[in-house]
């Protein structure tokens, strides 16, 4: 930590401001700040709602809408909106919009944007430093992609944070003394499960799962396909199925009809195309079937990081607790119940993970205002507290709260198996759920061929569920090449160091043991380089925000 000493702060370089919390959502996002009286409160969107769509509305080649009229317009101009992008957080991949390529970054970054701008409408102080949260098993490049996206729209991301670390501060706000929880956060288009203990101050993660392509969206597919067809037999040889704005209209009902199954056992869909019509009815009990398998995928994860949280010495949890609008389907609950014999609980399932994220904020600014090694002394509380405009006793709470996080999957190094010149496996240095910060002990190589002049080191993160050592299994992100070397001697050691940060940094260096020649190896960041952000940062700030 850098931060000087507090006596010498220049009091207007390094008062604390306000450090935001944003739960940027692969379907809804949201904003939150710590009040006066030390409570995370939202702040309403420009239309006085809580979300907003994570949705981006491209209407003009300069003018973009965020929200729930972009969400609205995925119906009549369906090639002109991006929504889901968080599922391609991290992913090389970009979307074209009046000619313009986008990158699931720079998408985000206009839904942050929006979001930061209406909040600084709403409160009348700008939105600039900010926490934003991520999946807890979003990889390094994910999270990187999630940091750019602040980048791009110009805010400072002070860290990002696990979703479930945030909805447990959130529960652990409202107190209770030790507890180990199950967090069961099912959202749009994501799923997880997160062991997390509550201990004294501590909260550590113990485990995490999940699914990033598996959410509410894919329960509103469901939906639409059963509408479509209940329109196709009532309108046999029609041609609706072909048109991008009929099955748009068909996925805004759908989610609606979801929504309304959640109160109601039974929900009547009328439907028109040209001048087709008809009118369809879905009881709950027959939308439980259409998704049940769905479920079931949650439950399997579910039951994958039971298992986990077991072999970690858990194997009683005190609360269950659901996060995500999807966890207000009633087959979530009663299926936990049945299946897991879990009493779970509904736990402000839309604002938690914002709440929780503005409250992280909150323990970061007092963190960094505090030097290392400093107790939290009565002085230096009061004098943030001021700053901060908070109540001093909160301040005291949370500067004494410990967040401890797991690496989100598995990361190695690619070697080939003893004997071999062709058969490669990844070594994994760093396992999934290895508490962070994570300093494996170096590792030693050797290298396989006679007069080896140069050495390429290749960094990998598990891709799959589950850890594997085959190739197929895992995503190559990073590499490098320790080159120039004087021909060395089959079987030379290369000693190579992994170091995962708290906020799930990695960095990997290698050494030549004989020549002392060494790298720090650049982690290939599967979205924007450091130009592509820049230069992202300026396209993005050209476009004019209506909506
Ligand atoms: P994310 O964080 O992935 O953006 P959220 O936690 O905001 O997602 O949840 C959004 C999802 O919750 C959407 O798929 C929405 O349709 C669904 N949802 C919201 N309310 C309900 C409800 N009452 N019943 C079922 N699903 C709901
Ligand atoms: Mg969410």
């Amino acid at each position: 930590m850098n931060a000087p000493a507090h006596e010498h702060i220049d009091p207007a370089a390094k008062k604390p401001s306000r450090t935001f919390g944003i739960d940027l959502g692969t379907t809804y996002s949201c904003i939150s700040y710590v009040d006066d009286s030390g409570r995370p409160t939202i702040v309403k969107n420009a239309i006085g709602e809580d979300t907003t769509p994570s949705v981006v509305f491209f209407e003009t080649e300069d003018n973009v809408i965020v929200g729930r009229i972009a969400k609205n317009s995925q119906k009549t101009n369906p090639e002109l909106v991006a929504s889901l992008v968080k599922r391609d957080m991290g992913e090389k991949t970009t979307l074209s919009f009046h000619g313009t390529e986008h990158s699931p970054e720079s998408i985000s970054a206009l839904i942050l944007r929006e979001i930061a701008a209406a909040a600084t409408a709403e409160l009348g102080e700008p939105v600039r430093d900010v926490v934003i949260t991520v999946p807890a098993y979003f990889g390094v490049s994910q999270r990187e992609a999630t940091r750019h996206a602040g980048e791009i729209a110009g805010l400072n991301v002070v860290d990002v944070v696990p979703e479930p670390v945030a909805a447990a501060l959130h529960y652990d706000a409202a107190g209770g003394g030790d507890r180990t929880i199950l967090v069961y956060d099912l959202g749009g288009g994501t799923f997880d499960t997160t062991v997390i203990r509550l201990v004294g101050n501590d909260i550590s993660v113990v485990c995490t799962d999940g699914d990033h392509h598996l959410g509410g969206a894919d329960w509103d597919d469901r939906i639409s396909s059963w509408l479509l067809e209940r329109f196709l037999a009532e309108n046999p040889g029609s041609a609706a199925g072909e048109h991008e704005d009929f099955l748009q209209s068909l996925a805004t009902s759908a989610e609606e009809m979801k929504k309304a199954l959640s109160r109601r056992t039974g929900q009547k869909q009328p439907m028109r195309f040209a001048s087709e019509v008809a009118t369809a009815e879905l009881t709950r009990e027959r939308f439980e079937q259409l998704t049940a398998d769905l479920l079931e995928r949650t439950f399997g994860i579910t039951a994958r990081t039971i298992e986990t949280a077991k072999v970690k010495g858990v194997d009683h949890f005190d609360d269950v607790l659901l996060v995500g609008g999807s966890a207000r389907l009633p087959a979530v609950a009663a299926g936990l119940r049945s299946r897991f014999g879990f009493e779970p609980r509904l736990h402000d399932p839309d604002l938690a993970v914002a709440k929780g994220a503005a409250l992280f904020a909150l323990i970061q600014t007092v963190k960094t205002a505090f030097p290392e090694g400093d107790d939290a002394a009565p002085a230096t509380v009061a004098k943030i507290a001021d700053q901060l405009g908070i109540d001093p006793e909160e301040v005291r709470r949370l500067s004494e709260k410990k967040v401890v996080t797991v690496a989100p999957r598995a990361f190695g190094i690619k070697a080939l198996r003893q004997g071999s010149l062709t058969d490669s496996y990844v070594d994994h240095l760093i396992k999934a759920n290895d508490i962070l910060p994570a300093t494996p002990p170096v590792q030693r190589y050797v290298t396989a061929h006679p007069d080896q002049t140069s050495i390429l080191i290749e960094v990998w993160e598990q891709a799959g569920a589950v850890a594997s050592a085959d190739l197929e299994h895992n995503n190559l992100i990073g590499e490098g090449r320790i080159a120039n070397l004087p021909p060395l001697s089959k079987g030379s050691p290369i000693d190579v160091t992994f170091s995962m940060a708290q906020n799930g940094t990695l960095r990997v260096h290698a050494v030549e043991t004989t020549t002392g020649e060494d790298l720090d190896i650049e982690l290939l960041i599967g979205g924007l380089n450091r130009d592509e952000v820049a230069q992202a940062r300026d396209a993005v700030a050209r476009y004019s925000v209506g909506g």
